[in-house]
C-alpha cells in the first residue's frame, strides 16, 4: 500500500514540515488507498510512456506514476510542497518536480524538453477552482499527448461526459469533444480527502483525436458555443443573436443558410449543427 494515502503517515509528514492546507490553492490530499493506483493505471502510464501530473500535493499520485511510467514531471504551484516531495519521492529518479503555475506554462516546450522520443499522458488530481482552464489549456495549446485522465468534481465531470445534443451538456462538453473523446471512469467520494470537499469527485479520461471530428475554423466555433450556451434556456436565435451581437435578420438568416432551427435549444445542438454556424458567421 502506498503509505501517503495513510490519513496518518500525511497528519505526520504535513506536521512535521510545518504545513497548512491552502483553501485557495484547492488542497484536498487524497488519503483513500485504492483510488491512485486505480487513477495511474488507467491513465496509460507504463514501459515508454511519461507523465505530466499537475499538483502532486505530497507526492500520493506521483508515486504510482513513478512506478508504472518511464517519467514524470510534476507541476507543483505551492512551493512549500517541494520539501516535502523532496523527501516522499527520494525513492525514485524518474520523477521531475517543477515549481510552476500550469496555466502560466508552456506545456509544449515542456513536452519537447522532458520526454523526447516518449508517448506522453496527463495524469493529475486537479486543482477545482482551476479545472475547466486547465482542462481547455490542455485540449487548446494542442500538446502531444494521447490521454487526460483527471479527477475533477462530480457535476464538471458528469457536464464533460455528457453526450452533445443532451440536457445534461453544457459549452464545455461541447468545445472538450472538439479535441477528444470524454469518458467516465469512476466516482470518488468527498471522505476520500483530507480535508474533505462539500462535494463528491470523479476521474475522467479524455482521449485526444488526432484530428477535429468537424473542419472549421476552430475560433469560430469556439465564439459560437459560448454564444449559444450563455442563455441555455433560450432558443438558439435569441442567445446566438445576443451572444454574436447581431439583430434579428442576420442571426436568422444565419441560422438558415447553417441549417439549424431557429427554435432549437443549444443543448439540442450537434457538433456539426455548431460548426455549420460557424463556417456561415461572416
Ligand atoms: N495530487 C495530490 C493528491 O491527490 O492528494 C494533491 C491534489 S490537490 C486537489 C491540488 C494540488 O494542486 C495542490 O497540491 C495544489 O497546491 C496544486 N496547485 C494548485 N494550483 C496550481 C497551479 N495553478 N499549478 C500547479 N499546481 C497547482
Amino acid at each position: 500500500m502506498n503509505r501517503l494515502s495513510d490519513i496518518g503517515t500525511v497528519k505526520e509528514i504535513l506536521s512535521r514540515h510545518g504545513f497548512s492546507f491552502s483553501k485557495s490553492l484547492g488542497q484536498n490530499f487524497l488519503i483513500n488507498p485504492t483510488v491512485c493506483p486505480r487513477m495511474a493505471e488507467m491513465s496509460g502510464a507504463g514501459e515508454g510512456v511519461g507523465v505530466i501530473e499537475i499538483g502532486p500535493g505530497i507526492g500520493v499520485l506521483t508515486n504510482e506514476l513513478c512506478k508504472l511510467a518511464d517519467k514524470v514531471v510534476a507541476i507543483e504551484l505551492d512551493k512549500r510542497l517541494l520539501p516535502v516531495l523532496e523527501e516522499t519521492l527520494a525513492e525514485y529518479d524518474n520523477c521531475t518536480v517543477i515549481n510552476a503555475d500550469v496555466l502560466e506554462l508552456d506545456l509544449n516546450a515542456l513536452i519537447a524538453e522532458q520526454f523526447e522520443g516518449m508517448e506522453v499522458v496527463v495524469c493529475a488530481n486537479l486543482p477545482y477552482y482551476i479545472t475547466s482552464p486547465v482542462i481547455m489549456k490542455l485540449l487548446e495549446d494542442r500538446l502531444p499527448v494521447t490521454a487526460i485522465t483527471v479527477m475533477v468534481q462530480k457535476e464538471a465531470a458528469q457536464r464533460i461526459c455528457a453526450p452533445v445534443g443532451t440536457r445534461e451538456s453544457g459549452a464545455v462538453t461541447v468545445s472538450v469533444n472538439y479535441y477528444a473523446k470524454p469518458k467516465m471512469l469512476f466516482g470518488v467520494s468527498a471522505g476520500s480527502f483530507m480535508p474533505a470537499p462539500k462535494v463528491d469527485s470523479a476521474v475522467i479520461r479524455l482521449d485526444v483525436l488526432p484530428e477535429p471530428p468537424v473542419k472549421t475554423d476552430g475560433e469560430k466555433l469556439f465564439r459560437v458555443i459560448k454564444a449559444a450556451f450563455s442563455q441555455r434556456r433560450k432558443v438558439i436565435s435569441n442567445s446566438i443573436g445576443a451572444g454574436l451581437g447581431l439583430d434579428k435578420a442576420k442571426t436568422l438568416e444565419l441560422l438558415e443558410r447553417a441549417g439549424v432551427p431557429a427554435n432549437a435549444r443549444a443543448e439540442k445542438l450537434s457538433l456539426n449543427d455548431f460548426a455549420a454556424i460557424a463556417d456561415n458567421l461572416e
